[in-house]
């Protein structure tokens, strides 16, 4: 998770267990669009699609009815979701669009057959075909049925215009092709930005500190400034995917050391 980072430094940062992995929530960020009558879902985490061998590799710990009760506790059922956003195509993201309908490596149904189901359009070409440093990212069995569904709306280009009114799309490569972030808010209004795999958790704030996993390492660190000068600007609240404690923050001082101004502990 910290790439070329010395775990003498990450080490401080984060606990760490014998097999050297750390603790990381697998996020999903809830919209409810009142004036559009939206109700918005970005990434849907691991899923339950997991034999126990490979749930061992990483640790996941799967929970069927983690969306469900969250979604609840807002008042919206499974059925009520609108949208769907899909950051990027990595099964730590998108486990949860389906579920084995008979049994384990058979056909998937989908959680949210009623939502449209936002991705980059060069993403999904590219998780179709993904590269050798990247493919085992990549489980068809996620995102194949979307298609058959016919639920799909593809994002074109490299500034893709706003959905529907209050919400815009950032797109970013560094740490893979075309990753779709969402930006709540309408024209000069920004809120919060989804900030995705290009800021995993709090701990990657430092402008150095980019996954191993990332295509495009050095891009990541400018996609990084370009985000943050937004945030220093606007105020924005950045939302982190996988930080286990710390939903998002604001920040604070510069675009090369930023400090962390106000936090969402969850
Ligand atoms: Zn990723």
């Amino acid at each position: 998770m910290f790439g070329i980072v010395p775990k003498a430094l990450w080490g401080n940062v984060t606990d760490v267990d014998a097999e050297n992995r750390i603790l990381l929530a697998t996020r999903s960020l809830l919209i409810v669009h009142r004036g559009q009558q939206r109700v918005i879902l970005v990434d849907t985490g691991c899923g339950t699609k997991w034999t126990p061998e490979k749930a061992a590799r990483f640790a996941i710990e799967t929970d069927a009815d983690a969306i469900p009760k969250a979604l609840s506790s807002a008042g919206f059922t499974e059925g009520d979701v609108t949208d769907v956003v899909i950051s990027h195509l990595h099964f730590d993201h998108n486990g949860g669009l389906t579920r084995w309908v008979d049994k384990p490596g058979g056909r998937t149904e989908l959680h949210f057959p009623h939502a449209k189901h936002w991705v980059h359009r060069r993403h999904w070409d590219h998780a179709r075909e993904p590269h050798i440093k990247d493919r085992a990212s990549f489980l068809p069995e996620d995102f194949v049925a979307l298609e058959d569904a016919g639920v799909l709306e593809m994002v074109d280009g490299d500034t893709p215009g706003p959905p529907f009114e209050g919400l815009k799309w950032l797109v970013t490569h560094g740490h893979t092709p075309y990753q779709l972030h969402p930006i709540i808010g309408g024209k000069g209004d920004s809120r919060l930005l989804f900030v995705g795999d290009i800021v995993p958790t709090a701990s990657h704030l430092r402008l150095g500190w980019v996954m191993a996993y990332d295509m495009q390492p050095m891009q990541t660190i400018a996609e990084k400034k370009m985000i943050y000068r937004q945030c220093l600007e606007d105020g924005l609240w950045l939302a982190f995917p996988h930080d286990p404690s710390t939903g998002g923050v604001v920040l604070d001082g510069s675009i090369s050391r930023p400090i962390v101004s106000r936090a969402l502990e969850i």
